[in-house]
C-alpha cells in the first residue's frame, strides 16, 4: 500500500463559514492503536474522493482522528431538541466532529463527520466516544438502507481507535465517519428559536434553503415553501420506512434531518412478524416510537418546526400560525397518498383504485392475525403471481384470512390488465428478500468485539448491499429469527 500519497478532500465549508453560533470549534482526540474495520470504495468515489489513497495508513489515521487533513475546519454543532417529547434546549454534537463539505460528482454538497471521535463542549456527562457495535450497527443499517432506496446517511469508514469505552463493561472503541446531504435538524431550529433570535432563525433557513430547497426561494412565502418542502421530504421519508417495517426507535427532533434522510441508527430495528405497535427500544417504555404511532410522530416532529417559522413566514404572528397551520393539515394526506403508492406497487397493481387503501390494511391485519413475517409476505406474493402461493400461504399460522385476502387480491390484479410476470417482476424489484435481521447483525457485532473476527460483518454487509438478488447460497440470510421467550431489544447507540 502507498502510504506516501496524502488523501485530498478538497473540502470547501460553508457551514463553518457562514453559520457562526451554531457550532463550535474542536479537535478529535488521539486514537491509541487504530485499526481498520471497514471502508466504502464506492461511496468514497461518488465523493469524488481517491479510495486507493484513502485506504492506507494515511487514511486510517485520518478516520481515526489522529490527523487533521488539508482543508478541514473541525467543528461540533449545536441544536436543541425534544427528546421522548421533552425539550432540551442545548444538545449538540456531544460525540461527533464534521471534517467539512465536499462536493461530490454529483455536485451535491455532502457532509463528512467522525461519529465517537470524543468529547466537545456539547458532551455534558458524555465521554464523547463509541463502542465497536454500534459503529458498525450504523454502518450496516445505513448502507442496507441506502440499497433498499431509503435516503440515508451514509457510511464512509469504521475504524477501531484501540481505546476503551466504558459503558455497563469496558467495550473497544471505534469511529464511524459519516457522510449526509447536511446535519441539519429540526432540533438546529429549535436551537436558534430556544435563544429568541430571529436573525438566527433566517439565517439558518436561508443556509437550509440554499443547501436543500433553492426553488423554494423564489416562492411567494419562501419559509412557508421551506417548511412545506421539509414535510414533503419527510412524508415521503416515513412511508418509505413503514413500507420495509422499519422502526428508528429514537424519533426525537433532533434526530430529524431536514435534508430527509434518516440519520442516527441507534435502537432502530426491522420488525419480523408483523405487529402494529412493535417497539425495540429499550428505554421507549410508553411506545411512543412505535412501528404504527411514526407517522404520527411525523407530524408531531413537523409542528415542532413550524413552530421555530412563526416570525420567518408573517410578521403577524396569527396570520403565521395560520398558514403553517394550513400546511401542517396537509402533511397526513401527502403521507398516506406516499404510502398508498408504495404499498399498491408492493402488492403488483400499477392502477389506483378507492378500494386499494382496504385492500392493503386488510393484508396487514391478516398478517397480524397470523404472525406472518412482514418482509417475507411481500416478497413471496410474487411466487402467488406466479402460481405459487404455498409459500407465502405458509407464513401465516393460520392461514383463512389470507385465503380470502388472496382471492380479492387476485379479483383487484385482473381488473389492472398488467401480466402477472411482469407484476411479479416489478415486485420483486421493491420488495427486498434480505433485510438487517436482527439475529444476523447482532451475530455479526458479537464476532466482531468478540473476537476480533469481521467475517461474518463483511459477509452480511454484502448480502444487504443487494437486498432484492435472492441467492439459494444466502438462504438463512432470509430466514425470520428462531422464536425466543424474550422480545427483541435495542439499546441506545451510546
Ligand atoms: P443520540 O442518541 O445519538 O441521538 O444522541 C443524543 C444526544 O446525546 C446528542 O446530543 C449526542 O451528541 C449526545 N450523546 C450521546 N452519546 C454521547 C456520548 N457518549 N458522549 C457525549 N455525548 C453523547
Ligand atoms: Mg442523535
Amino acid at each position: 500500500m502507498d502510504t506516501t500519497i496524502r488523501p485530498q478532500f478538497k473540502f470547501d465549508n460553508s457551514f463553518a463559514r457562514s453559520m457562526e453560533g451554531f457550532f463550535s470549534s474542536c479537535q478529535a482526540e488521539s486514537a491509541n492503536a487504530p485499526r481498520w474495520l471497514q471502508f466504502n470504495h464506492v461511496l468514497a468515489e461518488e465523493l469524488g474522493l481517491d479510495p486507493v489513497a484513502l485506504d492506507s495508513e494515511a487514511g486510517l489515521a485520518i478516520f481515526s482522528g489522529n490527523d487533521i487533513p488539508e482543508g478541514s475546519q473541525p467543528i461540533a454543532q449545536a441544536y436543541a431538541g425534544h427528546q421522548f417529547g421533552g425539550f432540551s434546549p442545548q444538545l449538540g454534537d456531544g460525540r461527533a466532529l464534521l471534517l467539512g463539505e465536499v462536493i461530490d460528482t454529483q455536485q451535491l454538497r455532502r457532509d463528512i463527520q467522525l461519529k465517537g471521535s470524543g468529547r466537545t463542549p456539547f458532551s455534558r456527562g458524555g465521554d464523547g466516544k463509541a463502542a465497536i457495535g454500534p459503529v458498525l450497527r450504523e454502518y450496516l443499517v445505513g448502507e442496507a438502507m441506502q440499497s433498499l432506496g431509503v435516503p440515508t446517511t451514509r457510511a464512509l469508514a469504521a475504524v477501531a481507535t484501540g481505546n476503551v469505552v466504558y459503558r455497563e463493561t469496558t467495550l473497544p472503541g471505534a469511529i464511524l465517519t459519516r457522510v449526509a446531504a447536511s446535519h441539519i435538524r429540526v432540533g438546529t431550529f429549535q436551537y436558534a428559536a430556544a435563544r429568541r433570535d430571529e436573525d438566527k432563525i433566517r439565517q439558518l433557513a436561508d443556509y437550509s434553503i440554499q443547501r436543500h430547497y433553492p426553488e423554494t426561494a423564489n416562492a411567494e412565502n419562501p419559509y412557508l415553501a421551506f417548511f412545506a418542502a421539509v414535510a414533503d421530504a419527510q412524508a415521503s421519508l416515513v412511508a418509505r420506512w413503514m413500507g420495509i417495517g422499519f422502526i428508528h426507535g429514537v424519533m426525537n427532533t433532533d434526530n430529524m434531518t431536514i435534508s430527509g434522510e434518516t440519520i442516527d441508527y441507534g435502537p432502530c430495528a426491522f420488525m419480523d412478524s408483523y405487529s402494529a405497535s412493535t417497539v425495540f427500544s429499550s428505554i421507549d417504555h410508553g411506545g411512543r416510537y412505535a412501528y404504527s404511532n411514526q407517522p404520527a410522530i411525523l407530524i408531531w416532529n413537523l409542528s415542532r418546526l413550524a413552530e421555530t417559522l412563526i416570525p420567518l413566514v408573517n410578521p403577524k404572528q396569527e396570520k403565521a400560525v395560520e398558514l403553517l397551520t394550513e400546511t401542517i393539515e396537509c402533511i397526513q394526506p401527502l403521507y398516506e397518498s406516499y404510502w398508498l403508492t408504495a404499498m399498491r406497487a408492493k402488492i403488483g397493481l400499477s392502477t389506483e383504485d378507492p378500494s386499494d387503501s382496504q385492500l392493503i390494511n386488510d393484508l396487514f391485519t391478516a398478517m397480524e392475525k397470523g404472525n406472518a413475517d412482514f418482509t417475507l409476505v411481500f416478497r413471496r406474493l410474487s411466487n402467488a403471481l406466479r402460481g405459487d402461493s404455498e409459500l407465502v400461504r405458509g407464513l401465516f399460522t393460520n392461514p383463512v384470512d389470507f385465503d380470502a385476502w388472496e382471492q380479492r387480491w387476485w379479483r383487484r390484479f385482473e381488473q389492472d390488465g398488467i401480466s402477472a410476470e411482469t407484476s411479479a417482476e416489478m415486485m420483486d424489484s421493491l420488495n427486498p428478500i434480505y433485510i438487517p435481521r436482527n439475529h444476523k447483525v447482532e451475530e455479526a457485532l458479537a464476532a466482531a468485539v468478540d473476537r476480533e473476527d469481521l467475517v461474518p460483518f463483511k459477509k452480511l454487509l454484502n448480502v444487504l448491499t443487494h437486498p432484492f438478488d435472492e441467492l439459494e447460497e444466502n438462504e438463512d440470510y432470509a430466514e425470520p429469527a428462531p422464536p425466543t421467550e424474550i422480545p427483541y431489544k435495542t439499546f441506545c447507540g451510546t
